[in-house]
């Protein structure tokens, strides 16, 4: 991975996120409170306007520096979330770097897992892990193969989409919606659908690289 291909990434998602503005903010409405949108498009906006700075650093170093600036720019449960997730990318890059596809799915699966145990949450209770978790298995299971990148990247669209509409149907036990109890279900969970937007600009922008 590249720092060029970071920024170049974090331009995309600014531009996905701003062009789901409504569908996140009313998901968020619905079963929580009403800033995952403003929360997105703040660690967004905050990774574009850091280039200047970011650009002559290794990415290991670009990755960790997004991570601090995020724990104090993205409010709400899901900024030390993100966070701890860029932290363990940057770990995972340093130490192994990300110049296969094994790599990558393993400096991904290592970003996941941290997130994992920050949030003490897991794939079925309604958060943006019921996407990062399948996307997670899937990447590492077919990196492993002997299989064009540009399908790998098809399917874990698929992937990221079918655990974002799972999320419609549980009941949350952790965040906000877990104070609806059933009154959630019916909604997608908001943090899934900017998972699912954002998995699905990265992999665009990675099938047409
Ligand atoms: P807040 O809930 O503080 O208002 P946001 O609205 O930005 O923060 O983010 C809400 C999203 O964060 C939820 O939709 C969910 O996907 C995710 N989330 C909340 N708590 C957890 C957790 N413990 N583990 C993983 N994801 C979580
Ligand atoms: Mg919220």
């Amino acid at each position: 991975m590249k720092t060029e291909t970071i920024l170049q990434a974090a331009e995309a998602v600014q531009q996905a996120i701003t062009s789901h503005e409504s569908e996140l903010e009313s998901l968020d409405r619905a079963i929580g409170d009403g800033d995952h949108f403003i929360n997105m498009k703040r660690g967004s906006n905050t990774i574009v306007e850091m280039r200047g700075e970011l650009e002559s650093l290794a990415p290991d170093a670009a990755l960790n520096k997004i991570a601090m600036k995020l724990l104090s720019t993205i409010g709400g449960a899901s900024g030390p979330l993100i966070a701890s997730f860029f932290m363990a990318m940057a770990k995972s890059e340093k130490e192994h770097g990300t110049d296969t596809p094994q790599k990558m799915a393993a400096a991904f699966a290592a970003g996941v897992e941290t997130l994992k145990q920050r949030g003490k949450s897991d794939v079925g209770e309604k958060t943006m892990l019921d996407v990062l978790i399948p996307v997670s298995r899937k990447f590492t299971e077919l990196a492993n193969q002997d299989i064009e990148p540009k399908f790998i990247y098809e399917a874990l669209k698929d992937e990221a989409e079918k655990g974002m509409l799972a999320t419609k149907d549980m009941v949350a036990t952790k965040g906000r919606a877990a104070f609806l109890g059933e009154r959630a279900i019916g909604h997608i969970d908001p943090g899934a659908k900017s998972a699912q937007v954002i998995i699905n600009t990265i992999c665009d922008l990675a099938t047409n690289q």
